[in-house]
C-alpha cells in the first residue's frame, strides 16, 4: 500500500518512525528486536535510510525488504543520487518492488565523502528532481514517491543568519517541480521552531502544493549530538531551548527527559494547527520516541513493554 493514502486518511492523527542501518551484524538484530516493540503501537509507515554516499545499499535493501515482509510494517526505502548511475538505482528499485515494497523517498543525497559539493555521476542522476522524474517514468504508478522539504532552506541554500528570500523562495519552487513530477508526499527535515514549519506549509499551499507535509521530529537524545545536527543541517535553536539546556547540559537524563518535553511541546502545537501527522526521526533509539507518542495520547501506556522516562523530576526544565 502507499503510503500517502494512510497518512491522508480518515482524519485520524497517525505517526511513522525512521530508522538507520546498524554498523555490525548484532546491531542489526538489535534493530530488529527493537523495531517489532515498536511497530506493535501500529505507526502508519517506518522508513530506513540509504546510507551517505550509497554505503549501505546493501544493508539499506536488506533491512527494508525484512521490515515490510517479516516485520510487517509498511515500509519506506530512501534512495540517494550520490555514485549512483541509473543501473543501480533501477537494481535497487526492481529488488524492493520484487519484494512488495511501494514506497521511496527519492533524495539527492549529500556529496560523497570528502567533497564539498555534490557532483553528478557519469550515469547518474545531479538532483531528486531527476530521479523522482526517472521513477514515475521507467516505474508509472507502482511507487509511491516521497521527497524531502526544508522548512529553513536547504543548508546549502542558507548563509550566516539564515537563507536569504530569494534562496528560499528558489527551494520552495524547486519542491513544487518535484511534486509536479510526481512526487505524492513531502517529510520535512528536523526543524526546532514550530513556527517555522507551520509557516512553511503555509508558504507551500501558498504556490499550490497540495500533498501532505509530514514535519519530521527529531527528539533531542543528547546535548552533544543536537549541536551536532543542528549544526550540520543549519538548523534555527530558539533561545527558550538554549536556555533550558544550558544549565542541564552535563546531565545525560535531564537532557533527554527535556527532549521528550519539547517534543511533546511541539508535536502538540504542531496538531493543534489540522496537521494530522507526526514523522519521528528515532535515530534507532525507542524511548523518546514511544515517550512522547503516548504524551499525545497516539499509544497506549499498556502496551509500552519497556520503561520510559517519560515522567521527567519536576525541577529538570523549569524554563
Ligand atoms: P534536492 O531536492 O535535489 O535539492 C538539493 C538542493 O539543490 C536544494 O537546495 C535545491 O533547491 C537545489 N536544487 C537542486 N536542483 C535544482 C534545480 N534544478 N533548480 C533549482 N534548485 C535546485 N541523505 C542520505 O544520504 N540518506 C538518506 O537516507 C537521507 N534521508 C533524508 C530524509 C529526509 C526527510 C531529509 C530531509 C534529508 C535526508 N537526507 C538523506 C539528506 C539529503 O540527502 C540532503 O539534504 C541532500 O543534500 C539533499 O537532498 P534532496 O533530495 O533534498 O536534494
Amino acid at each position: 500500500e502507499k503510503i500517502r493514502e494512510a497518512v491522508d486518511g480518515e482524519g485520524r492523527t497517525v505517526f511513522s518512525f525512521e530508522f538507520f542501518p546498524p554498523k555490525t551484524e548484532e546491531g542489526v538484530e538489535n534493530l530488529f528486536e527493537r523495531m517489532d516493540r515498536m511497530v506493535a503501537h501500529n505507526p502508519t509507515f517506518c522508513d530506513i535510510t540509504w546510507g551517505a554516499g550509497g554505503s549501505t545499499a546493501d544493508l539499506t535493501l536488506e533491512i527494508a525488504n525484512r521490515m515490510q515482509n517479516m516485520i510487517s510494517v509498511e515500509t519506506m526505502m530512501h534512495l540517494t543520487c550520490t555514485n549512483m548511475p541509473v543501473e543501480k538505482i533501477d537494481h535497487a528499485l526492481d529488488n524492493i518492488k520484487n519484494n512488495g515494497i511501494q514506497n521511496v523517498l527519492a533524495l539527492r543525497g549529500d556529496p560523497p565523502h570528502g567533497q564539498d559539493k555534490f557532483v553528478q555521476i557519469e550515469g547518474g542522476f545531479s538532483c531528486a528532481l531527476d530521479l523522482v522524474k526517472h521513477i514515475r517514468a521507467k516505474y508509472g504508478d507502482y511507487f509511491g514517491i516521497t521527497v524531502a522539504g526544508y522548512p529553513e532552506a536547504h543548508p546549502d541554500m542558507i548563509q550566516e543568519g539564515g537563507a536569504t528570500l530569494e534562496a528560499y523562495s528558489n527551494d520552495l519552487a524547486y519542491l513544487k517541480k518535484k511534486v509536479d513530477a510526481g512526487a505524492d508526499l513531502i517529510i520535512t527535515q528536523l526543524f526546532y521552531d514550530t513556527d517555522i514549519f507551520l509557516k512553511f506549509v503555509s508558504d507551500c499551499r501558498q504556490i499550490g502544493i497540495t500533498c501532505p507535509i509530514v514535519p519530521g521530529i527529531m527528539p533531542i537524545n543528547n546535548y552533544k549530538g543536537f549541536l551536532r545536527m543542528t549544526g550540520f543541517c543549519k538548523t534555527k535553536i530558539t533561545s527558550e531551548i538554549t536556555t533550558a539546556l544550558d544549565p542541564i547540559k552535563d546531565n545525560e537524563e535531564a537532557v533527554k527527559a527535556y527532549g521528550i518535553h519539547l517534543g511533546t511541546e511541539m508535536c502538540k502545537k504542531i496538531l493543534a494547527h489540522g496537521i494530522k501527522t507526526v514523522h519521528l526521526y528515532t535515530l534507532n533509539m525507542e524511548k523518546s520516541a514511544l515517550a512522547i507518542l503516548m504524551n499525545l495520547g497516539l499509544i497506549e501506556e499498556s502496551k509500552v513493554t519497556r520503561s520510559l522516562p517519560w515522567r521527567p523530576p519536576a525541577n529538570v526544565f523549569r524554563a
